[in-house]
């Protein structure tokens, strides 16, 4: 008998207080992981399967009488130093599958967080600091390549630009990174990219293509060519800018797969694939093997695309970024994107999402001063994301060097996302991650599409507020600006990396 040795101890205990609880069957109906069977002949909840509990928390919001909690399992593994939880339950799922351990969400291990090492500085007597209730503090942003100067020309007796790149206009340095219908379910996909268009900013497509229902949408959306091509037509190329995917935080060096069984009908619409195929997107790009190649891919978009949206290309955060970087802005790329190891996904294998890559820190401060030493930082727009978690993790990577920040997992928690790291298996009780119709409508769009504006909006009024605080009345002014951050973290290394002082060490001027 081999079953009870396969046996994963269940991470979580669901306490269900009967005193409270009035048989209303809501936490049966929430409970899409198999923990919670309620009964319906006698009207009482049961916890049928616990080690299926995740702590998604949706029994616990939708009860009425606060009858239940959920509360991490007494002790569900032996403590040792050594052979922590995860490493004992990694073990006995490989040793029942034989395969590749596969997760969603990000990287959670617990490396250091440089962000909260971070700290900013604020005007005093000689520099006033803008109240930005009362004065203008400009948040908008442009994504595309800059020409070294403004050439203007007459037309008619009037002046114009002459010559300037295409750019794009955001309301905000802030957007959300590539989530593919697919991965996500239609309603949380239409949320997100009601609420970009309503404030006025981008989110990525994903690499599954469009849905002929989001057209509408389509000056707010960055395109993505990734490996696969999947749902890249002509169509789809008439879109705000087009981004070509090389690497992804998550899963550096990797690709991507759709089972067979989540192609579901609307899902083949947006791919261009038959019902029930595997979407496989390759690890590499098969016509990319140098930067003359990525050149060359470059310009065959501009050209499809008649040279009026930006190109970028998208990059995972490794040990040589810089150079990579430096590469592609000689591409000619408008944009890059950088994706740190602490960056999002529907899924991706563990080992990758826990160990490849570098954080987005050190990445970011990394490439923009590579780029300036090679004069070649004005060029473009630098994409900064993967793991930033609040305006003030934001405001950090603006002035680390990034021009815009992306966001992934912030806007699905705006949604009712609780990061319990489920989203491959399809059935997330939030109704987010998933291509299950029925899990999917648990999101009201409308209902959905204020929330992730809403979020956007305070990040931005944050922003506005902060960068007031520093005398800064304009963002573009912040990036970059690591003179206005100072290092509180344990390691004079790192600061040194990422170019930003130590606090309390004296500002030298003139050989003082
Ligand atoms: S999986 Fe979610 S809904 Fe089910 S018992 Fe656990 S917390 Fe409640
Ligand atoms: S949701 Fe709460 S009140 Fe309703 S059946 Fe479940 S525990 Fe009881
Ligand atoms: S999207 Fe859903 S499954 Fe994925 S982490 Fe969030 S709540 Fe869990």
């Amino acid at each position: 008998m081999t079953a009870p040795r396969d046996k994963l101890l269940p991470r979580f205990k669901t306490i269900i207080d009967y005193d409270r609880c009035i048989g209303c069957g809501k936490c049966g109906e929430s409970c899409s992981y198999g923990c919670i069977f309620f009964d319906k002949e006698q009207k009482k909840p049961f916890v049928k399967k616990q080690e299926n509990c995740v702590a998604c928390q949706r029994c616990v919001i939708f009860c009425p009488k606060e009858a239940i909690e959920i509360h991490n399992y007494p002790v569900s593994y032996p403590p040792h130093a050594l052979w922590s939880p995860y490493h004992v339950r990694s073990i006995i799922e490989q040793a029942r599958s034989g395969s590749v351990l596969i997760s969603g969400t990000g990287n959670d291990r617990p490396y250091p967080v440089i962000f909260d090492y971070l700290v900013w500085d604020a005007c005093q007597v000689t520099n006033p600091s803008i109240d930005a209730l009362r004065e203008p503090v400009e948040t908008r942003t442009w994504l595309g390549r800059k020409p070294k100067h403004l050439s203007i020309k007459e037309v008619d007796g009037k002046f114009e630009i002459d010559d300037f790149p295409p750019n794009v206009m955001l309301s905000t340095p802030l957007i959300i990174g590539h989530m593919s219908l697919g991965s996500l379910s239609y309603n949380a996909i239409t949320s997100m990219y009601k609420a970009v268009k309503e404030v006025g900013t981008l989110m990525g497509t994903g690499e599954g293509g469009l849905h002929k229902d989001h057209y509408i949408y389509k000056d707010r959306l960055i395109g993505e060519v990734a490996s696969g091509r999947f749902g890249v037509s002509p169509e789809y190329l008439d879109i705000a800018a087009l981004e070509i995917k090389i690497g992804q935080g998550a899963k550096p060096g990797h690709g991507g797969q759709l089972p067979g069984e989540k192609v579901t009908e609307l899902i083949s619409e947006t791919r261009g694939i038959p019902v029930g195929t595997d979407a496989l997107s390759p690890n590499p790009q098969h016509d990319i093997y140098s930067i003359e190649d990525l050149k060359t891919l470059i310009a065959a978009l501009h050209e499809a695309t008649e040279y009026r949206i930006p190109v970028g290309v998208k990059i995972a955060a490794v040990n040589n970024v810089a150079a990579i970087a430096s590469g592609i802005v000689r591409a000619d790329a408008d944009f890059i994107t950088i994706d740190g190891f602490r960056g999002g996904t529907g899924a991706a294998p563990r080992i990758l999402r826990d160990n490849a890559g570098i954080p987005i820190e050190l990445a970011i401060a990394s490439v923009d001063q590579h780029l300036r030493d090679e004069k070649l930082r004005h060029k473009i727009t630098l994409i900064a994301g993967g793991g930033i978690r609040s305006p003030s993790d934001m405001i950090k990577i603006i002035a680390l060097g990034a021009d815009i920040a992306m966001v992934g997992t912030a806007p699905l928690i705006a949604l009712g996302c609780k990061v319990c790291q489920q989203c491959t298996t399809g059935k997330c009780s939030w109704g987010i991650a998933t291509g299950n119709p029925e899990l999917g409508k648990r999101i009201d769009i409308e209902w959905g599409a204020r929330r992730v504006a809403n979020m956007l909006r305070a990040w931005t009024a944050e922003l506005e507020e902060v960068l007031g605080t520093m005398g800064i009345d304009a963002v573009e002014s912040f990036v970059g600006n690591r003179d206005r951050l100072r290092y509180l973290g344990p390691n004079p290394h790192e600061a040194e990396i990422l170019g930003v002082k130590h606090a309390g060490e004296r500002i030298t001027r003139g050989g003082e």
